[in-house]
């Protein structure tokens, strides 16, 4: 079996070979943090998340890097508009995100930069670009000229040509679509809107644009070419295709082998959006009663690069399968053994572009297979890779009145009285309690 991956570069599912023999280098778009970041962005870390859990589970040594933008466009206007200081505003939601990685079960990586301790790197591949020319100085800042890099548009598929007329020819602001395709700002020099945020360099006073900061970041801990680079769709113009030409501009070599990009959470069949209200965190979520592995499992529903519609109802589907599946699981004894077929079933479900709907169908068969041997040890290698902890378990108290209910209905199952133990078992779903039936019984557990 061969993992196969769709490469946004060539809009094709490829089969993945790593540069390095068994080493792969990682590098995840991190958040910008001047805010929490929102069920979108979880999404595109839990992706990032499965892919190199899944690189590991087939014996892969992975680094991986996922950068802080702690300066930015944004972080400066927000932490103005606070009237804090650029580190003590992104300080705060640094912490946030810390704290929703890790209640997402998402593993830390093994290296995490922020922006502004790497102006040196920057300003080395700026000067770099300027000595070839392909980089020009204005008055308010340094330019990349789209013109001199050949294979400007390669991933985005943008042709140069398609520049709007009467656009300006060159872009200061870090982000911009595909209408205004420009020469864009690789440092931008000092005014007295940036307030205190500015770097005196051999290239001026001044910040730099967002691209640069990627660029930087990921050849320092990942080399000059590298295996996997990861964000969501909306990163692939302009950032990730502005990333591409100043890194290729600046070493003559392939950046990076495969791009993947995951895409937008919808909210009830809409875009995510401030102006709609329908712009939900993980606080959000918790606050409804939801935890943060409820989530995860709605998000393992679909495809990383299929649009997955968020609604509550569906949230609610969520979370009642995943307490079912750890009810099951906890009545599941160990027999020291790995089920081969299920995880090879597993596996091929994951080796084509990390289909995780089809791979939660073969957990769902191996739970319910009374034949089945070695299902505990085979679930929990199955959840090396989901990363649900499907086998913690947290102490449920069931009412007695409840587990009367359940006894009562077990009687009516084994009196093959099917009638009454569906209508108990409507009894219990209007209490709140699910029951499972399974080879050792019956299961009950909170909806
Ligand atoms: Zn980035």
């Amino acid at each position: 079996m061969n993992l196969k991956l769709y490469n946004t570069l060539t809009r094709k599912k490829e089969i993945f070979k790593p540069i390095n023999k068994n080493n792969v280098g990682m590098y995840v778009c991190g958040p910008t943090i001047y805010n929490y970041v929102h069920i979108g962005n979880l999404r595109a870390y839990t992706f990032a998340d499965i892919l190199k859990r899944y690189l590991k589970f087939k014996n892969y040594r992975v680094k991986e890097v996922m950068n802080l933008t702690d300066v930015d466009d944004k972080t400066i206007r927000d932490s103005q508009k606070q009237g804090k200081s650029l580190k003590e505003f992104t300080k705060e939601y640094e912490k946030g995100f810390l704290e929703d990685i890790k209640n997402m079960n998402i593993e830390m990586p093994e290296v995490m930069p922020t922006a502004t301790e790497h102006i040196k790197e920057m300003v080395e591949i700026v000067k770099n670009l300027l000595k070839k020319k392909i980089a020009y100085k204005t008055n308010d800042g340094i330019y990349f000229s789209i013109k001199k890099f050949k294979k400007y548009g390669k991933l985005s598929k943008t042709k140069i040509k398609k520049l709007k007329a009467g656009a300006s020819e060159r872009m200061l602001k870090d982000e911009y679509d595909k209408d205004n395709v420009n020469d864009f700002a690789l440092w931008k020099f000092y005014t007295k809107e940036d307030g205190d945020v500015f770097w005196d360099t051999e290239i001026g006073k001044g910040r730099p644009g967002w691209h640069i900061e990627c660029s930087a970041m990921s050849m320092k801990y990942l080399g000059q070419s590298f295996d996997i680079h990861t964000g969501g769709t909306d990163l692939i113009f302009p950032h990730h295709e502005n990333e591409i030409a100043q890194s290729e501009a600046h070493t003559g070599k392939k950046f990076v082998k495969y791009w993947l990009h995951n895409e937008w959470i919808l909210v009830d069949g809409r875009k995510m959006s401030k102006s709609l209200g329908n712009f939900y965190n993980l606080r959000d979520i918790i606050e409804k009663d939801y935890s943060a592995m409820e989530l995860r499992y709605f998000y393992l529903t679909k495809i990383y690069n299929q649009k997955l519609n968020f609604t509550w109802m569906g949230l609610k589907a969520s979370k009642i399968s995943y307490q079912r599946l750890k009810n099951i699981i906890s009545t599941i004894k160990d027999d020291k053994k790995i089920n081969k077929k299920y995880i090879s079933e597993f596996e091929d479900a994951m080796e084509d572009n990390l289909n995780t709907p089809k791979a939660l169908q073969v957990l769902w068969r191996l739970v319910r297979d009374e034949k089945a041997i070695g299902k505990l040890r085979t679930i929990k290698k199955i959840d090396e890779v989901f990363g649900l902890k499907l086998l913690e378990t947290e102490e449920i108290k069931i009412p007695t009145d409840i587990l009367e209910i359940v006894k009562e209905r077990e009687v009516a199952r084994a009196k093959k009285n099917w009638k009454k133990a569906d209508a108990l078992r409507e009894v219990l779903k209007k209490e709140g309690y699910a029951v499972d039936d399974t080879d050792k019984g019956s299961v009950v557990g909170k909806l």
